[in-house]
């Protein structure tokens, strides 16, 4: 009796892994045919009959019908159905938070921006952010039971297995997740936002199945998202990935993470504007020496904004911050010899200001034999890149592809 169980419960998760994977195949090569997944999976066309019926009786893959190629027989093609599902996207940034949400093909359905700001009370802030959400996902006149999941992205410390967050929204006797769901009515997932960027990049920005991927989120801070062996690397607890507080520099410089010398005190926004203002405070000339001396304060935006505008005391601060970041880089390329590096974060829209000298500093530090390997590309997402991320980790967790 035990083993007629044990043998149906494995027979229950094989046919469960198996729709998965034909899920993920449909998701890998858009339309696909029988006998490319039999091949792909190894069983029999039987088999893949069997369950790709089941998979269109629930919804979740079309059949395209017979399609026109260069040979004589023309397989029917199988795809995802788009409209299968919904996943919502959330990412939460300084002052505002952006929501999107893709279809069961991920394609992108809406997009949008609302003002919001964490407040010091974390449970009053979690009740306001939940609004926001709800309100989104009522504009779009999704039906509820279609929405399959929820992905957040948040900055700081995340660990997406336990669910809790620590940098925002930290309330010890409960897991954020767990108090999402329960003012959302629907699955959701965390995770920390330089991680869902680098998923989004992955998955539909400028990676192209490339099997080690870096990206860099070079924006106030400097993040850090690994793909390794075609996998997000999250690390024990999940808090892989805090290059910008790598100990780098003998400088005397405290880190918004209380410690000194950190990358991120040299290579950052936080960065620039340091040093920007230290130049005008030491009576260096810019287009922005006139706002400086009124007194108004200038932000990252303003700076950034005057490296794209020609000012040269702007771009010589972004050439010696993308000189270090290039140092930075040919260590991570020496120690994990990726096939691409995707280099994002709003520091990246200044884009040759920032990519010239990175380049450069590689060519000098990196091991040629090792970093000829390595392209080094624009993130294509830009600042849509987290929510993307988002959504997309949320559904690939929710279907368990990840
Ligand atoms: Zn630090």
């Amino acid at each position: 009796m035990t083993t007629t169980l044990f043998k149906q419960a494995e027979e229950k998760n094989r046919t469960a892994l198996l729709k998965q994977q034909i899920i993920n195949l449909c998701i890998q090569g858009g339309g696909t045919s029988i006998s490319e997944l039999s091949k792909a999976l190894m069983v029999s066309v039987p088999t893949v009959t069997k369950f790709l019926g089941e998979l269109i009786d629930e919804g979740f893959v079309y059949d395209f019908g017979k399609q026109e190629n260069a040979g004589g027989r023309q397989p029917n093609i199988y795809g995802l159905n788009p409209h299968a599902g919904y996943f919502i996207g959330v990412e939460l940034r300084k002052k505002t938070v952006q929501m999107a949400a893709i279809n069961f093909k991920a394609q992108v359905v809406a997009n949008r921006e609302e003002p919001y700001l964490v407040s010091e009370d974390s449970m009053e802030s979690i009740d306001r952010l939940c609004g926001v959400i709800r309100s989104f996902i009522a504009r779009q006149k999704l039906p509820a039971e279609k929405i399959l999941a929820i992905g957040v992205s948040i900055s700081g410390r995340v660990n997406p297995e336990s669910g809790y967050s620590y940098s925002y929204f930290f309330v010890e006797e409960q897991p954020l997740v767990q108090l999402l769901e329960e003012r959302l009515g629907h699955r959701v997932y965390i995770e920390n936002d330089t991680r869902a960027a680098t998923y989004g990049e992955y998955m539909s920005g400028v990676g192209n199945n490339e099997k080690t991927m870096l990206y860099i989120n070079a924006s106030w801070g400097l993040g850090l998202g690994m793909i390794l062996d075609g996998k997000l690397f999250y690390g024990k607890s999940g808090f892989s990935g805090e290059y910008g507080h790598f100990p780098m520099f003998d400088n005397e410089v405290i880190c918004r993470c209380g410690k000194r010398g950190c990358l991120e005190t040299g290579v950052s926004g936080s960065a620039v504007h340091r040093i920007f203002l230290e130049r005008l405070a030491q009576g260096r000339i810019s287009m922005l020496s006139d706002k400086f001396r009124s007194g108004a304060a200038l932000s990252l935006d303003d700076i950034l904004d005057a490296v794209l505008k020609e000012d040269v005391l702007a771009i010589e601060i972004m050439e010696s911050v993308g000189h270090k970041l290039g140092k930075a880089l040919a260590g991570l390329i020496n120690m994990f010899n990726p096939e691409l590096i995707v280099l994002g974060g709003t520091l990246a829209t200044t884009r040759d200001y920032l990519m010239l000298p990175v380049k450069s500093a590689i060519n000098k530090y990196s091991l040629r034999m090792v970093s000829k390997d390595t392209q080094i590309k624009f993130s294509r997402l830009g600042e849509n890149a987290g929510v993307v991320g988002a959504c997309l980790l949320a559904r690939g967790k929710s279907l368990h592809l990840l």
